[in-house]
């Protein structure tokens, strides 16, 4: 089998664990796609995780309650032999990369990281990704009883719901204690969704002007839109934003439904990590630039004087 471990966060199943799913199906490897819920009062993230999946196995315990590498690596390590799961998929989030490691090395299994594609030849489990900051797309192959692979987020569509939900099985585990225990933890107070889980983006570039127009108009357009914002590398360079917003080869990889780039001149690096999204909008005052090749709608026009409009038309 399969075996992806779901991600989940605030009672609900990240879109990471659909795109796992799609990276599972995609990868041509044989076997029901399982997924792994690991936590505790996770039945409604089993019931989502079971509309994509064959098959869902929950680990709903009380130790689990808070993410620990520990756990997590031991559990899944335990759930892939008992299964004898040949691919284990985990999410390419900072924790995911965390405790993937420990998973490859609890299994004594190669651990293929941050894959952007994958494939099968033959029994080899075949991987793409960035290096050399994005400038290659480097092509990796393992292979073994069990290979472990981690996923970056964006890069593959999340996964439709089946025509039937996957059954579902409750896991025993034997866990560790941990030695690293999690004593605290703060949750940044924002209304605003996370770039990899939104629907709609609004991005701007250097094309907005300043770091007080891209509040007025980029964040001021999100907030009307319920979307999330992204934005360019030239803009994370000057300071204007933080690099967690950075959308593109060295930033996020982003699928949302819409994509609404606000003075982004479409560089090859920027479409990298926007491209596949499924409409893109594009405003920008040079007609000839390259973001209108990818666009779905083109506005060529000056933000300052369409985005207060736009803004005004989403409020009414
Ligand atoms: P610009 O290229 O300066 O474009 C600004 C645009 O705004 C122009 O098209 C202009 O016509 C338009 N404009 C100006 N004024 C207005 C106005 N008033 N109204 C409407 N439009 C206006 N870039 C990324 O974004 N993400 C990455 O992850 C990334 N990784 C990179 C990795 C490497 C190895 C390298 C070499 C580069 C990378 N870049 C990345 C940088 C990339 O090449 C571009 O430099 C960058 O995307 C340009 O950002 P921009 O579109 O905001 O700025």
């Amino acid at each position: 089998m399969i075996l992806i471990v779901a991600e989940h966060a605030g009672g609900k199943l990240a879109k990471s664990t659909l795109e796992m799913v799609t990276a599972a199906r995609e990868s041509g490897r044989e076997g029901p796609v399982t997924v792994l819920v690991l936590g505790q009062g996770v039945a409604e993230i089993a019931n989502a995780a079971a509309a994509v999946a064959d098959q869902v196995l929950v680990a709903d315990l009380p130790a689990l309650a808070t993410y620990n590498a520990e756990l997590w690596a031991a559990a899944t390590a335990q759930i892939a032999q008992e299964g004898e799961a040949h691919t284990v998929v985990i999410g390419g989030s900072r924790s995911g990369r965390e405790y993937a490691p420990r998973v490859a090395v609890r299994l004594d299994a190669p651990y293929l990281e941050d894959a952007i594609h994958l494939a099968s030849t033959g029994t080899a489990l075949q991987a793409q990704r960035y290096t050399y900051l994005a400038r290659v797309t480097e092509t990796v192959e393992a292979e073994g009883p069990v290979v472990v692979v981690s996923v970056k987020p964006g890069a593959f569509a999340p996964a439709a719901p089946l025509a039937a939900p996957g059954e579902q099985y409750d896991v025993e585990l034997d866990l560790p204690a941990p030695r690293v225990e999690v004593t605290g933890r703060s949750l940044e107070k924002t209304s605003r969704v996370a770039l990899t889980e939104a629907d709609v983006i609004v991005t701007g570039g250097r094309g907005v002007g300043n770091p007080e127009n891209f509040s007025r108009y980029v964040e001021g357009l999100a907030d009307r839109l319920g979307a999330g914002v992204g934005a360019t590398r030239a803009v994370v360079d000057a300071g204007w934003r933080p690099y967690a917003e950075q959308v593109g080869q060295t930033g996020k990889t982003v699928q949302p439904k819409a994509y609404v780039a606000l003075g982004v001149s479409g560089a090859v690096q920027h479409l990298s990590g926007m491209g596949k999204s499924r409409y893109i909008v594009a405003i920008n005052k040079d007609a000839e630039a390259p973001i209108f090749k990818v666009a779905d709608y083109g506005i060529v026009g000056d933000v300052n004087q369409i985005v207060p409009a736009l803004i005004e038309a989403a409020r009414k």
